[in-house]
């Protein structure tokens, strides 16, 4: 295993607490030296301001280069192009183009706004700033859960590829196989762009049950069964967790994932703990 490449995902804190917390969990994550950091935006532009913010925290604390996430959906033309010039003139290189989740009746192909896709928001890009940016889509191994099929969902993934996507981040997932698979499809798509695994920690059973249904990932029994035994003895439910996603990502790592994004949920011990295990396993597989 070489020695790994990360990247974390922050999101805007919400509160007062967690706004004066930031700087110190952005250094602290610094400190293992991820590639970027990304920060979630709200659909709907619910959290533009709090986007731009965090983004600037980081670029202020650390110099680690930044990813803002964009969602397109319910967004104007006008709305999208003022925030790019705004990412832009702040030194921006990268952008994770998303769609964004509204209510149902808001994504109708005759809901207000410009975009339906994030395909769409990828052309928008392209063709209002060439390649001054590095795009990042998502992906998903486990089937977007609107999708109508698994053939389709990929097929909309090779849309936003030849739209000019640079690389992917997946979903959350917990079964291996299923990436295998979605890069077997890429294989055979000729898809050839970085398709980098979105790894979430686990450090909580109501949440990690919550997020996994959420998002449609499979959340294998094994995992389920031990986090609900554990689910009142916190240290014990913390180390199983950092275990298991240890070894999920080492699985990963092993078998050409290119590098491992975090969602780091804006907590610095889990994520920083699987960081230092797979330095560790990088180191002793290199002896
Ligand atoms: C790494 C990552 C980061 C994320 N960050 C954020 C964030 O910061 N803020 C946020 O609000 N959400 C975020 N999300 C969630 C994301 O916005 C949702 O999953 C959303 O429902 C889909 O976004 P998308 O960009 O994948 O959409 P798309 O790629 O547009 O796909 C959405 C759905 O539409 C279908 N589809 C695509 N094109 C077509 C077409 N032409 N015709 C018919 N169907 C089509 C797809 O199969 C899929 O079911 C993130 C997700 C990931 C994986």
């Amino acid at each position: 295993m070489n020695t790994p490449h990360f990247s974390f995902e922050l999101f805007p804190p919400r509160t007062p607490e967690a706004v004066a917390k930031l700087p110190a969990v952005i250094s602290k994550l610094a400190a293992a030296r991820p590639e970027y950091f990304s920060i979630t935006y709200g659909a709907g532009g619910s959290t533009q301001d709090g986007t731009y913010e965090t983004m600037m925290a980081v670029v202020n604390h650390t110099g680690v280069e930044v990813a803002p996430h964009l969602t397109c959906v319910g967004s104007t033309f006008a709305n999208i192009a003022a925030l790019l010039d705004r990412y832009r003139a702040a030194g921006v290189k990268r952008i994770v183009a998303l769609r964004g989740d509204l209510p149902a009746t808001a994504m109708s192909p005759s809901a207000p706004g410009d975009f339906h896709y994030a395909s769409e928001l990828v052309s928008f890009i392209r063709k209002t700033h060439g390649n001054a940016f590095q795009i990042e889509v998502a992906a998903y191994p486990e089937m977007h859960p609107q999708a109508t099929g698994p053939t389709a969902d990929f097929d909309h993934f090779c849309r936003k590829v030849e739209a000019g996507a640079d690389g992917a981040l997946t979903q959350l997932f917990y079964n291996p196989e299923a990436y295998f698979e979605f890069m077997e499809r890429c294989q055979k798509a000729g898809i050839r762009i970085p398709v980098v695994p979105g790894i979430m920690p686990i450090t909580n059973y109501a949440n990690t049950v919550r997020f996994c249904a959420g998002c449609g990932a499979d959340l294998p029994r094994w995992i389920h069964l031990r986090l609900e035994e554990l689910k009142d003895d916190k240290p014990a439910l913390i180390e199983f967790g950092i275990g298991a996603v240890t070894r999920l990502c080492e699985t990963l790592l092993r078998n050409g994932a290119p590098s491992l994004h975090f969602y780091t949920i804006n907590q610095v011990q889990p994520t920083l703990r699987l960081c230092e295990n797979l330095a560790l396993a990088a180191r002793r597989s290199a002896v």
